[in-house]
């Protein structure tokens, strides 16, 4: 193994590959396949640079023996199988690679990414990973590897290897082979800026997974995305035909000598003698860890369990065949409003609803209903759920009459928007007083036997509230005690 580490380093340094005088490179000794781990000699201090990688060492679809033969895709599945095609062909080269020495580092064989569990192409025959995907049937994980487009994102693997990859790469690579390739990409590769995409960046793909990182990765994204220029280009003109960007060396005269790197920076002073972290996404669940990366942390609060509309509406219906739901339209309207009226903030002061941390992009396209119609780690309900499961309960309360009876003929109108909103606001408010009267003095958990000296209207607010609380488990007991 030395060797293998001892290749790697000099191919590193060959290539103008830094790294900090204080980090080691070793093998990860309780994994299989085999992996490597950056460890710390010395103490390392905040902001330090610990690996500094030239973009002219990454491995990308720019920058492979088979670019512009390689169908472009700047992101999603498409970039993954791309840069899967670049990976394939360059370890098909061998020696005779330029990144020979950082390939002879990868792990031999296909990273177990939950994805290909079970596959024979991918692991041959393997009972244990058979076995392993009946465990995951209904779980996180099984929703993780659906694709958003299709139910079966490795189908899409095996067509892209037989229309487009199979007739690029030596005839000896096999759908095998192409799937080890891309259990690699899924489980190291990082986007680096808007030309190369996508692309496997030896030596930071070495650092392992925590969530409270040590170390991260800054690379200059904003890069002519036709010859990888950090400063001003050809490209900068107008005029400039951009078909000249296929006939351009890139490492050669359009790139300047602005040294243009990705480095690996301490983002927490490092202790001497202790395993160097990077984080592969600061929220990422078990589920996601296991589908892309073949691992999973020991307790992972970022952890959700999350539903879909179709099965929130079935789950609904088993409990109260008589509720009404909300078309996605209208609910996502009243939503918006909800969360960007003033009498949402009272939320905050919920210990049974969250607000989930997304950025902007997962909140503008609402993408994936299930990442935000959840209950966390700590079995509190996402906002996003609760308002959903408040306006089924207002839309039976409407059916029941004890609710302006003409609200439901307003239907979508922002009028009736204005209204729920309200509504919402004055059961959020009555939902926190509640959550307050019956927390305990140390101000543990909430039981529901603790409201003795409660009035019957209290009661009642309680039960119901207790009842909109039914999918989150822990809090199941509460309402058979009610
Ligand atoms: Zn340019």
């Amino acid at each position: 193994m030395d060797s293998i580490i001892q290749s790697l380093l000099r191919w590193s340094s060959d290539n103008g590959i830094r790294l900090h005088p204080s980090l080691r490179i070793r093998t990860n000794d309780s994994d299989a396949p085999r992996s490597l781990a950056v460890f710390s000699d010395a103490f390392i201090k905040l902001n330090d640079i610990v690996a500094s990688i030239p973009k002219s060492a990454i491995l990308s679809v720019k920058s492979c023996t088979l670019a512009h033969r390689i169908p472009s895709a700047p992101y999603g599945l498409g970039s993954q199988l791309a840069l899967s095609l670049a990976l394939s062909h360059e370890i098909a080269q061998a020696a005779a690679s330029r990144w020979h020495g950082y390939l002879q580092s990868l792990p031999t064989s296909a990273v177990p990414i939950a994805l290909l569990w079970g596959d024979h192409d991918a692991f041959g025959v393997d009972s244990d990973g058979e076995e392993a995907t009946t465990w995951i049937t209904g779980t996180e994980v099984e929703r993780a590897v659906r694709s958003e487009e299709s139910q079966n994102l490795l189908d899409e693997i095996r067509h892209y290897y037989h229309s487009v990859a199979k007739y690029l790469l030596p005839r000896r690579c096999t759908i095998s082979h192409f799937l080890y390739a891309y259990s690699l990409v899924s489980s190291r590769a990082f986007m680096v800026d808007a030309y190369h995409g996508l692309s496997m960046v030896p030596i930071a793909d070495a650092f392992n997974h925590v969530t409270e990182n040590h170390v991260h990765l800054e690379c200059d994204y904003d890069v002519c995305p036709l010859c990888g220029s950090l400063t001003e280009c050809a490209h900068d003109r107008e005029d400039t035909p951009s078909y000249s960007s296929e006939h351009m060396d890139w490492q050669s005269s359009c790139v300047s000598s602005v040294p243009d790197t990705c480095d690996m920076i301490a983002n927490r002073p490092i202790p001497p003698s202790s395993e160097v972290f990077n984080t592969y996404g600061a929220r990422r669940s078990n589920a996601s860890l296991l589908a892309w990366y073949g691992f999973a942390l020991d307790g992972n609060e970022n952890d959700t369990v999350g539903w879909d509309f179709a099965e929130v509406v079935q789950a609904l219906n088993s409990s109260n065949p008589s509720s009404v739901e909300p078309s996605q339209q209208s609910y996502k309207a009243v939503l918006h409003a909800w969360l960007s009226s003033i009498g949402s903030m009272v939320t905050d002061d919920s210990r049974l609803v969250y607000r989930p941390d997304l950025d902007d992009a997962e909140e503008r396209s609402f993408a994936g209903p299930s990442t935000v119609l959840c209950i966390n780690s700590d079995a509190q309900l996402s906002v996003y759920l609760w308002v959903y499961l408040a306006i089924c309960a207002a839309n039976c309360e409407i059916d029941n009459g004890s609710v302006e009876a003409n609200l439901s003929q307003r239907t979508q109108s922002a009028v009736d928007v204005e209204t729920l909103v309200a509504l919402l606001g004055a059961v959020m408010d009555k939902q926190v007083l509640l959550e307050k009267t019956m927390s305990t003095e140390d101000g543990e958990d909430i039981d529901l036997d603790q409201g003795n000296h409660m009035t019957t209207e209290g009661r009642g607010l309680a039960c119901r509230v207790a009842y909109r609380h039914h999918y989150s488990g822990a809090r199941r007991d509460a309402r058979q005690r009610s």
